[in-house]
């Protein structure tokens, strides 16, 4: 069967770059785009109107927790007063002992609304960089019913974090905890890959670059290149990792970490904020981006998220100009990746006072091309025939684009995932006119609003000061919640 989409702004991969044809084509037939670009000729059985859209390449979104977000409104930045409690730590470094994994079915209910939520926003191809833990069979499960593309494996590493009854951050080390984590990894990757009609992947993830032994870290990449897959940790995400690098190793994250070999083309590197460019650290010695470009390695840069933090990139500009190639990845909530294009386009322009960069052009390519280098994909970021029909229709007439002589720059200036209008994975509609067709959308939000509660309800009992939800994030103004 072949499927017609007219009438649109159809941005179109020339084999060198995206360019886009107004009022232009894509066919699609079976999962594969088969034309994408000006008129049509050819005889088709369906015709799908893209008046006042913009047709896309679905994103690849580098950086998605299939957690939940009751960890991440513990970071949200408004009453944060030292490193400790503003990054993952916040929700990460229970006391030891006192936090207890989630029930099955709100793990289930989270991964759920997850990748609903990213789906819907425009997200076709998730990178799950660690979620909740267990149950895989049903993660997969998940993956095939909603429709979704997926490259994941559970995190590993071997170094717990804990904070004391004083809030001091401590780690344990357990080389074996860590060994038996990456086994479990390694068999999720041989017993899933491929599954879900290929589109559930592995990947590995070791979980945090000083979360991980050095010994961890070499067999992890040593693991993800026996298994031709790509490999992913978090580093220079806080200033409290970058310090803790440094004493360890007398190296930045990123320089320690090419080092060791865990560096190439199949590597993702989440966030990257603190390197030697970076002025919080004042680490003049060296040149991380230089580093980071000869190695091929990609950075999943999350601009919406640090932005709320107070920090970001120095900066998307000196990035690309380096040479190093960029993702985009949303992480917290929303998981937005259309609103995620103006972030990193605008925190490009501030950060380096100079309107001539952080351009339309180079966001959406990081949120297209630049997220398929490590994972050596060529059918995917793109709308070329042979590639696979993973695609958005975005609405922009409601945005003012008719003011607008180009549909990038009305999108990257003003759309978000809510003008999302379609999305195809594989040549299927999995949201129509902005709703799933796959599953009942209220359901899934009303599981994940009672597990986040739950969540949020025991975050006393494990904090080390005590402190509930709403001391630890105020509200905006006083909550009368009924009795
Ligand atoms: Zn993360």
């Amino acid at each position: 069967m072949k499927t017609l989409i007219e009438g649109g702004w159809v941005v179109a991969y020339n084999g060198r770059s995206h360019e886009v044809h107004e009022r232009g084509s894509v066919v699609v037939e079976a999962d594969k785009i088969l034309h994408a670009g000006g008129p049509y000729a050819g005889a088709v059985d369906v015709t799908i109107s893209a008046r006042g859209k913009l047709v896309s390449p679905g994103f690849i979104n580098t950086h998605v927790h299939t957690a939940g977000g009751g960890g991440d409104y513990l970071l949200l930045d408004m009453a944060k007063n030292d490193y400790r409690t503003a990054n993952y730590m916040s929700f990460a470094a229970p006391l030891k002992g006192r936090m207890s994994p989630p029930p099955a079915d709100a793990v289930a209910a989270l991964r759920a609304f997850v990748f609903l939520h990213a789906l819907k926003n425009g997200t076709t191809t998730v990178i799950d960089v660690g979620g909740l833990r267990g149950d895989w069979e049903g993660y997969a499960r998940l993956v095939d019913d909603l429709g979704v593309r997926v490259y994941a494996s559970p995190p590993f590493r071997d170094r717990e974090t804990y904070m004391d009854a004083r809030g001091r951050l401590t780690y344990e080390e357990d080389a074996a905890v860590g060994q038996a984590r990456l086994r479990e990894a390694v068999d999720f990757v041989r017993k899933y890959d491929g599954s879900a009609q290929g589109r559930l992947r592995g990947m590995l993830n070791a979980a945090q670059v000083e979360t991980c032994s050095e010994p961890l870290l070499r067999a992890g990449k040593d693991a993800a290149r026996e298994l031709n897959v790509p490999i992913h940790t978090h580093a220079g995400g806080n200033l409290v990792e970058f310090q803790r690098i440094m004493e360890e190793y007398r190296k930045t994250p990123v320089q320690f970490l090419a080092d060791i070999g865990f560096l190439d083309e199949r590597t993702l590197l989440g966030h990257v904020v603190f390197t030697t460019a970076h002025g919080w650290p004042r680490y003049p010695f060296g040149d991380d981006l230089r580093v980071l470009a000869q190695s091929g390695a990609t950075v999943g840069h999350c601009p919406y998220k640090y932005a709320k933090m107070a920090m970001t990139l120095q900066s998307f500009q000196r990035y690309l100009e380096a040479g190093v190639n960029l993702a985009i990845g949303t992480d917290t909530y929303p998981m937005d990746i259309v609103a995620e294009l103006r972030w990193a386009s605008i925190l490009a322009k501030v950060t380096d006072a100079n309107y001539q960069v952080g351009l339309p052009r180079d966001v959406f390519n990081a949120a297209t091309l630049g997220g398929c280098k490590f994972l050596a994909r060529t059918d995917l970021g793109r709308l070329a025939p042979g590639a696979k029909a993973d695609l958005l229709l975005i609405n922009l007439d409601h945005l003012g684009a008719p003011v607008y002589a180009d549909p990038i720059k009305a999108l990257v200036d003003g759309a978000s995932g809510r003008d999302v209008d379609t999305v195809m994975v594989d040549g299927k509609v999995l949201v129509q006119g902005g709703r799933t067709t796959r599953v009942n959308e209220d359901e899934v939000y009303a599981k994940a609003r009672q597990a986040t509660e739950q969540y949020w309800s025991h975050v006393d009992g494990w904090r080390w000061d005590g402190a509930t939800v709403d001391r630890i994030v105020p509200p905006a103004f006083p909550m009368r919640r009924p009795a």
